[in-house]
């Protein structure tokens, strides 16, 4: 029996509708002695029973649609339903992705215009020359980035280049990136205000330095006030500077990286540009760079002529691929859809109010929980429960573990690594000043009964089917089963 009849037959038994026979050439490629020799024992279930299993599921999973999402680093704001509807509009979805490769440019003329005002308005706002969308994530865009520079050096014959500084504070993938691209990481401890150390970054710049990649403002919510010295300083080495720009949304329409003088950077536009996002993806990074970095940009170019968009064939110094359609459509889309609605003081002031929301937290909570960087923050805060663990035995953990019982998903904790007992909190600007207070109301309260109670904290959360799992086993022998 070819593929072609149990399709058919599936179909009819279990709805009664007789579909088209299939267009294809459904003939066997596989070898008879592969082939099966008893029919699959599929698991036989009506729509019904999976609708109600898979609506059930998605009850269980927290979104920011149902509650506050204050994790830090991963601005998790409010994502508009009209930019899904917008996403979804058929002129868009259904576009096959080999009209790109097949030079359709005229079928293709509006989904070209889209990357091109994406790239231009990623530009405008970052004072960057030009952009690429094609990256799927912002470690993917550092990856990106990172073979720029590699590019640069060679080009110029900088055979010397070995090292990219980075700050002790930075997210975990930029050494990552940093060591998968051949080169070594050498890394620079904050001082008390939570910028890379100045005298030991002077200390440690020279010829050798390919790259300092920095975060702004960085993890722990602070924006370095020194960072157009470092970047001269790096320039007179001829070190490229690496802006990683996955907190752009505390400085939107304020501040531009180009000017500050940036040569190059990715910003996550799921994050910034609103894309619901977790859990791995989906994702998007493009790039930026300035004159020095430009001819090397991946090789799906495009251009405008007389009001048309075409292929840019001409770019004999590119890379090359790095990923295939210009990245991640959809979330390109979902971008420039964002940035047209909110326009230029939208997102100026989707920023503002980032910062603000932030601050107000900090203040709020800073009577309660040691602030190891006590100033003006940016887009989040981070506290630490050091005295509550020293005192009560209390640590992060068990005020996140208490938080998810309230309906409340946690604080990133334990990150960034320099801080110890870390809690860090980004609220965006999409929080109410009700949501945000009783976020607050409920850490309070985590204080309240560490002070009171402490051993109290081993039985939250209370209402979950996996409550205090053994992190460490459960990576080796994950076992879902035992959720109830
Ligand atoms: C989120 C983040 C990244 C990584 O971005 P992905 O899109 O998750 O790959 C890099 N740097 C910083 C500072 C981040 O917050």
């Amino acid at each position: 029996m070819n593929s072609k009849t149990i399709f058919e037959k599936s179909q009819e038994n279990r709805v009664g509708i007789k579909l088209p026979p299939l267009d294809v050439d459904t003939s066997p490629i596989l070898p008879e002695y592969l082939r099966r020799k008893a029919k699959a024992k599929l698991p036989e279930l009506s729509e019904f029973d999976v609708i109600r299993h898979f609506t059930n599921l998605s009850s269980k999973n927290f979104s920011i649609d149902k509650n506050f999402y204050p994790l830090g680093s991963c601005t998790m704001k409010y994502n508009p339903k009209i930019i899904e509807k917008i996403a979804s509009l058929e002129g868009f979805s259904s576009l096959h992705p080999h009209l790109i490769t097949n030079d359709e440019e005229d079928s293709v003329q509006g989904a070209l215009e889209v990357i091109d005002d994406l790239q231009n308005y990623l530009c405008e706002i970052t004072g960057m020359e030009a952009f690429t969308t094609t990256p799927q994530a912002g470690a993917h865009g550092e990856m990106l980035g990172m073979m720029l520079i590699d590019s640069y050096h060679k080009e110029k014959n900088n055979k010397q280049k070995k090292y990219v500084i980075i700050p002790d504070s930075s997210h975990g993938t930029n050494p990552a990136t940093v060591t998968m691209i051949g080169y070594k990481v050498i890394t620079i401890k904050s001082d008390e205000n939570g910028y890379m150390d100045f005298e030991e970054f002077k200390k440690k710049m020279n010829d050798e330095v390919a790259a300092v990649m920095l975060t702004v403002p960085n993890t722990l919510g602070i924006f370095n006030k020194k960072i157009k010295d470092l970047c001269d300083i790096a320039h007179e080495y001829d070190a490229l500077m690496y802006y990683d720009g996955a907190n752009m949304n505390a400085i939107l329409g304020v501040v531009r990286p180009g000017d500050i003088g940036f040569d190059v950077m990715h910003i996550n536009v799921h994050k910034t540009f609103a894309t619901p996002h977790g859990g791995g993806g989906p994702g998007s990074g493009p790039v930026g760079v300035n004159h020095k970095l430009k001819e090397f940009l991946p090789d799906l170019g495009i251009y405008k002529k007389d009001d048309k968009y075409f292929f840019n064939k001409n770019m004999e110094n590119s890379i090359g691929k790095i990923s295939p359609f210009f990245g991640n459509y959809g979330i390109s889309l979902r971008a420039i859809a964002y940035m047209k609605i909110l326009g230029k003081e939208g997102m100026q002031n989707a920023s503002k109010k980032a910062v603000l929301n932030a601050n107000y937290i900090l203040a709020r909570l800073k009577p309660y929980f040691d602030v190891p960087y006590d100033m003006i923050c940016m887009h989040e805060c981070v506290l630490s429960a050091k005295s509550l663990k020293k005192k009560y035995e209390v640590s992060a953990m068990d005020i996140a573990k208490y938080l998810i019982d309230f309906n409340l998903h946690a604080p990133t904790v334990y990150f960034p690594l320099t801080v110890p007992e870390a809690i860090m909190i980004e609220p965006t600007e999409t929080e109410n000043k009700q949501s945000i207070d009783e976020f607050c109301d409920k850490m309070i309260e985590a204080v309240k009964l560490a002070e009171t109670n402490p051993k109290e904290f081993l039985n939250y959360p209370k209402t979950l089917g996996v409550c205090r799992p053994d992190d460490t086993r459960a990576i080796k022998e994950l076992d879902v089963r035992s959720i109830h």
